[in-house]
């Protein structure tokens, strides 16, 4: 009894893994196809001392595990609102553990949803250092600058690595057209407006219906999205952050 049991076991693993294996390897074959599509010009990715104090703070690094995702930290090169490179030798996209099942639950989704598109990370894990430059040079008046840029004195979620900048790039390699650009500072950027400006003809149906795919997606992965960015999501709310989290900051770093 016992020995037809344990034969009846191995056949079910033996199942199983013939039915993972072959999801995963037309779900690889898909992506491969739009990495290959993709104009990014290639980075060498040496293991650099400000990643290292991420690992050691325990950060991982996204594409360990999901080698699909592409990504590409704007902060990482001069093509951001800044226009200068202040990630320096962080080019690799770092979050806290639950962060990544999070975002590996929202892979999940887009791949069931559309198997053909992957993600792209804009921005993870964010040293105080890089939160303050933006700070300082975020142009939208003293007034309103918390609403586009958290304040260094209170912390981004970002600096904890509980926060994700992303969207999402389709077959041919193009990042879905959301209505604006990254970092777009104004009211056509805000999620809860994206009905609103759909329906006064701001936004067409085709950028209404890519924006809402990845904020359905964000959300049902468990995400909450911020009011003024629709590529901003959080794991967790900036008091949790703080609370389980140690802020990453490069001081810290310095004798690593
Ligand atoms: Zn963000």
């Amino acid at each position: 009894m016992l020995k037809k049991l344990r034969i009846l076991l191995i056949i079910l693993v033996l199942s199983s893994c013939f039915y993972d294996c072959q999801s995963k390897q037309s779900s690889d074959n898909q992506v491969k196809t739009v990495e290959q599509n993709l104009v990014v010009t290639p980075k060498i990715k040496p293991e650099s001392k400000a990643e290292k104090c991420l690992q050691s703070m325990g950060l991982v690094n996204i594409k360990d595990s999901l080698p699909n995702l592409i990504i590409d930290l704007k902060y990482s090169t001069t093509d951001n609102f800044i226009g200068i490179d202040f990630y320096g030798d962080i080019t690799n996209a770092f979050v806290q553990n639950e962060c990544l099942i999070k975002l590996q639950n929202a892979y999940q989704i887009l791949q069931n949803k559309k198997p053909e598109y992957t993600f792209i990370v804009f921005d993870a894990v964010r040293s105080l250092e890089a939160q303050q430059l933006m700070w300082d040079s975020v142009d939208v008046p003293q007034n309103i600058k918390h609403w586009y840029v958290a304040n260094p004195a209170k912390g981004s979620i970002h600096n904890f690595g509980m926060a994700l900048d992303i969207s999402i790039v389709d077959d041919t390699g193009n990042v879905l057209d959301m209505g604006t650009e990254f970092d777009y500072f104004g009211e056509l950027a805000y999620p809860n407006k994206t009905e609103y400006f759909y329906q006064n003809g701001n936004l067409s149906e085709q950028q209404y219906q890519n924006r809402n795919l990845l904020m359905s997606i964000m959300a049902d992965a468990g995400f909450y999205v911020s009011k003024t960015e629709w590529w901003h999501y959080n794991a967790a709310s900036l008091a949790y952050s703080k609370n389980k989290y140690e802020i990453f900051s490069l001081k810290n770093c310095a004798d690593e």
